[in-house]
């Protein structure tokens, strides 16, 4: 990889694991982040209608395939390259982030469970950005908890009628078609998930709905009356809906993790020659032991996590069992980290951090939404927790015991 004229505050050690080939798609991503993305970030983030021109940029430069199989004209990136790719993003732009790893989210169940034919439609268009998709799990009464599902398939000759309602859906506004998921109407345990197109009778979207960050991907509501699907626009078998989900999910929130490492890189960066540059009290701002003190506290925690992001990354590529809790552990740690980091990142650069004009008040405001979507951070405690207790019950004891139980120790 080519150096640019000063080394990074943060090196490139996490990119040794990657081939040559991909090394330069991560380097083509830095000149993309540093001749359009950056520089235009916070114009995009101005207002929160979708951000088409980035979006066709990632399309066209072949980042937007990287979620797709090679036989419809993706690259099928591993997760290692992709958490290079969302960082690098993230780093400059949250909503450049964000489509990449929202793409995860809306299409990976097409690319997962659609039938072979469904797949040669929609796939390469969902490539080259031609087409769209949305991922339509979260409704009024179910968010954390998705098992608490209300939508509803009604089993037809042709297929299935969906109603039901669903809210918070990036990209409606703007996606062709859209996963939704949902129940059977005789039996709420069989998940199931379809593809419902824009048009269909019965489908409609709500206006888009304001909210504090993550502009350049807006979100709205969808209603389904009654919404006819054939059976060939299920995605999946009966009962598969909920797996289908959990596996975009699981994709989106390693993006998410890297997203937000991103995020507190670039925030580290600008808080750093913030501090270097700002003298106060007779002597650069950086050389007080309390702002060095902060500045490492930052520097070693996005270490470790990055750490821990591309032992998750790695996991997934190899198919181990355990990566959800791996990648439950990297979204919790990144995220929770990443909102401190430019909280702390904001106080140092003071008044001047605080403004519209500085990126630092639009890094402050995306970085909430990662601690909320793809599963909160209290969820994820709770996941992480619920199985290391389980994997706790049958490992091996630590050999400083005795034997047997510790309830007669
Ligand atoms: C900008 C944005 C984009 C989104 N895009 C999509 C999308 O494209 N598709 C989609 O389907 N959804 C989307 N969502 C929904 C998102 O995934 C949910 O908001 C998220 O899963 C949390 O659900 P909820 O908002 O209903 O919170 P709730 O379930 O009401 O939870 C509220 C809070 O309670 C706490 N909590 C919940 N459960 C527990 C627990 N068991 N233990 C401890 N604390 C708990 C957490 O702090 C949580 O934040 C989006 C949301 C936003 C804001």
């Amino acid at each position: 990889m080519n150096h640019p004229r000063h080394p990074r505050l943060f090196g490139d050690h996490f990119l040794t694991s990657l081939t040559d080939e991909e090394q330069t798609v991560v380097q083509r991503v830095r000149e993309l982040c540093r001749d359009t993305l950056g520089p235009n970030a916070a114009e995009v983030a101005q207002q929160d209608v979708f951000a088409w021109e980035n979006f066709r940029l990632l399309a066209r430069e072949g980042i937007v395939g990287t979620a797709f199989p090679r036989r419809f004209g993706g690259t099928d990136a591993r997760q290692q390259l992709r958490v290079r790719i969302i960082e690098e993003l993230g780093r400059v732009c949250s909503t450049s982030a964000s489509l990449i790893t929202g793409t995860d989210l809306s299409s990976r169940a097409i690319v997962a469970g659609a039938s072979e034919a469904l797949q040669e439609q929609l796939v390469p268009g969902l490539c080259t950005g031609e087409l769209q998709a949305a991922f339509g799990l979260t409704e009024p009464e179910a968010g954390s908890d998705v098992r608490g599902l209300q939508t509803r398939f009604r089993r037809t000759s042709e297929g299935y009628r969906i109603t039901g309602r669903k809210k918070f859906i990036t990209r409606a506004s703007t996606a062709d078609w859209f996963v939704i998921v949902g129940c059977a109407e005789d039996d709420p345990s069989t998940f199931l998930a379809a593809l419902v197109p824009r048009d269909a009778p019965g489908f409609s979207i709500g206006p888009e709905v304001g909210k504090l960050g993550w502009y350049g991907v807006p979100i709205s509501s969808l209603t389904l009356n009654d919404v006819a699907v054939p059976a060939s626009h299920r995605l999946g078998a009966e009962g598969e809906g909920f797996s289908l989900a959990q596996d975009a999910l699981l994709r989106a929130r390693i993006g998410h993790a890297a997203m937000a490492l991103g995020r507190a890189i670039g925030a580290v960066e600008i808080a750093a020659a913030y501090a270097s540059d700002r003298s106060s009290f007779g002597k650069a701002l950086g050389e007080h032991q309390g702002v060095q003190w902060m500045l490492a506290d930052m520097v070693t925690s996005i270490e470790a996590s990055r750490a821990l992001l591309a032992l998750t990354a790695q996991k997934y590529d190899n198919g181990d069992t355990d990566v959800a809790t791996y990648a439950s552990m990297a979204k919790l740690q990144a995220t929770d980290l990443c909102m401190k980091v430019v909280t702390d990142a904001l106080q140092l650069t003071g008044g001047r951090g605080y403004l519209q004009d500085f990126p630092l008040e639009r890094f402050f405001r995306d970085a909430k939404l990662n601690q909320i979507g793809e599963g909160a951070s209290e969820v994820h405690k709770t996941v992480i927790g619920r199985d290391w207790m389980r994997r706790a019950r049958s490992a091996e004891r630590n050999p400083c015991l005795r034997e047997g139980s510790l309830v007669d120790y």
